[in-house]
């Protein structure tokens, strides 16, 4: 493995651990993907046989460079950042566990201790850097044949190993997912048994390692994963409501849970955006709740788009999501996501169009993106239709946003300018005046412009019986 460990501070821990007479060995997600010839995240997980900390500051004094180093005392964990690599020390451990907590008793162990309170075979692979051993891999479990044979497998009896930190089922998962590997069967109906153990975990832990099966390559597979152990029952109710066809008078409506999982993987095949991905996600969120049969037309799901962007604030609550900017994005790209489609099967207006890109503003790209994801029908004629009046909206977006330039628009007349001309102070009317001009300039009755804008604000002051104020 010698030839592998370029990075210089190899040397330098293997250096140091000499003058410390301890052993020092990398260990976990680094191994794995540099076996994996994989990009990681540049952070180097390092065990030492004593103290993490004073080894820490040992390495930092060696690195003739000002590097601060970060501890964690109650861890017994330290880190150093050196050349944009995150390296973090720790002390070897052995673990042991209460029954409601994921937080074990820790004390200090040897090396077989700590690679047995590792997560999976996978990860617990360390690679020796004490000089008499440097490159040696150490791998008690044979996570090499594991990585060979693309298996995710617990070191010691997956029930044990789950029920103790459950949050290990979501890492099972979101491996499987980023890697594509598959979960070994006993490990996995182990996390079947053992799933409703993931409520002693926050759902921070939770929504983290979801976020991460999201930005996989191909991401529907993870929520396969979770729906099948029976943990996405439990975290994320609501997308388990998506599930299943009903038929009534011989009219089926399709699955909503297998179309919004294509949706998914169309949107991550397209865009890395995270929340892009979740607004694929939360798109047809309200469809359960809004489906009606309607005798002479078949299924409905009315207003699914309105309903389901109200929804989101509640399910960003839930799985403690940021509820800030991101969120209003997803719940704005779920609002109008048919819009682009509704606008493909019927004549495409400039006005149409040009309210579309005054309400999507900035986010017009994204919302292309999704709507051209949701075009998943078997029926290829539909899809070749769709496609090609989605092409004349895209057209027509680019022409009219070049005239227009209504993204991030504001209309020429403001709240301010209304208030002064008329003498009046924030109320009512300033609204409705501020509003009817906007709806002018998008329908195209007067042109978007300061002097059209003023002339019809006093037309409507009139109306509303304002008087101008001569200032
Ligand atoms: P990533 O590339 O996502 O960082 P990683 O394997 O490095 O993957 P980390 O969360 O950084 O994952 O954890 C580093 C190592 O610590 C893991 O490889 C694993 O050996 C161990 N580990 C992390 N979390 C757990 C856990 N919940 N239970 C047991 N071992 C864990
Ligand atoms: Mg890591």
């Amino acid at each position: 493995m010698k030839k592998h460990l370029t990075n210089p501070i190899f040397e330098i821990i293997s250096q140091v651990a000499g003058e410390m007479q301890v052993q020092a060995f990398v260990i976990g997600g680094f191994v794995r993907d540099l076996l994996l010839n994989r990009d990681n995240k540049q952070d180097i997980d390092i065990v030492v046989l004593g103290s993490g900390i004073d080894f820490a500051h040992q390495v930092a004094a060696k690195l003739n460079e000002d590097t601060p180093v970060k501890f964690f005392k109650n861890f017994g964990t330290a880190m150093l950042n050196f050349h944009g690599w995150k390296i973090e020390f720790v002390g070897a451990r052995k673990e042991s566990y209460r029954r409601n907590s994921r937080k074990p008793i820790v004390e200090d162990g040897t090396n077989e201790d700590d690679q047995n309170r590792r997560d999976f075979t996978i990860n617990a692979m360390a690679i020796n850097l004490t000089r008499e051993n440097y490159g040696q891999l150490v791998d008690p479990f044979n996570g090499i044949s594991d990585l060979k044979e693309k298996i995710i497998r617990t070191p010691l009896d997956p029930d044990i190993t789950f029920s103790d930190d459950p949050l290990r089922m979501m890492r099972a998962i979101r491996f499987a997912t980023q890697l594509c590997f598959t979960i070994e069967p006993s490990c996995f109906e182990a996390i079947t048994r053992n799933c409703e153990r993931i409520s002693i975990v926050s759902m921070e832990r939770v929504s983290d390692e979801l976020n991460q099966i999201i930005q996989a390559g191909v991401p529907s597979a993870g929520f396969r994963l979770l729906d099948e152990t029976g943990l996405l029952k439990i975290i994320f109710p609501e997308f388990c409501e998506l599930k299943g066809s009903e038929i009534i008078d011989g009219k089926g409506h399709k699955d909503n849970f297998h179309h919004t999982l294509a949706v998914l993987d169309n949107v991550a095949e397209v865009s890395n955006d995270l929340w892009l991905r979740w607004a694929a996600i939360l798109h047809d969120i309200a469809k359960p709740v809004t489906k009606k049969f309607v005798q002479g037309t078949g299924w409905t799901f009315h207003a699914h788009e309105f309903k389901g962007a109200k929804m989101v604030p509640n399910i960003f609550r839930q799985l403690k999501l940021p509820l800030n900017e991101k969120m209003h994005y997803v719940e704005k790209l779920v609002l109008l996501h048919l819009r682009p489609i509704v606008l493909a099967e019927d004549v495409v207006t400039d006005s149409a169009v040009r309210r579309l890109l005054f309400e999507a503003g900035e986010d017009i790209d994204d919302l292309m993106l999704l709507c051209n994801a949701d075009i998943t029908s078997k029926n290829p004629n539909k899809v070749r239709r769709y496609l090609a009046n989605f092409n004349i909206v895209r057209q027509k977006l680019r022409e009219i946003e070049e005239k227009d330039q209504l993204r991030n628009w504001q209309p020429p007349v403001t709240g301010e300018v209304i208030m002064k001309t008329f003498g009046i102070p924030p109320s009512k009317s300033v609204g409705i005046i501020k509003d009817a001009i906007t709806e002018a300039i998008l329908e195209g009755e007067i042109a978007n412009n300061f002097d059209e804008a003023y002339q019809l604000m006093l037309r409507l002051g009139e109306k509303l019986g304002l008087d101008k104020k001569n200032s």
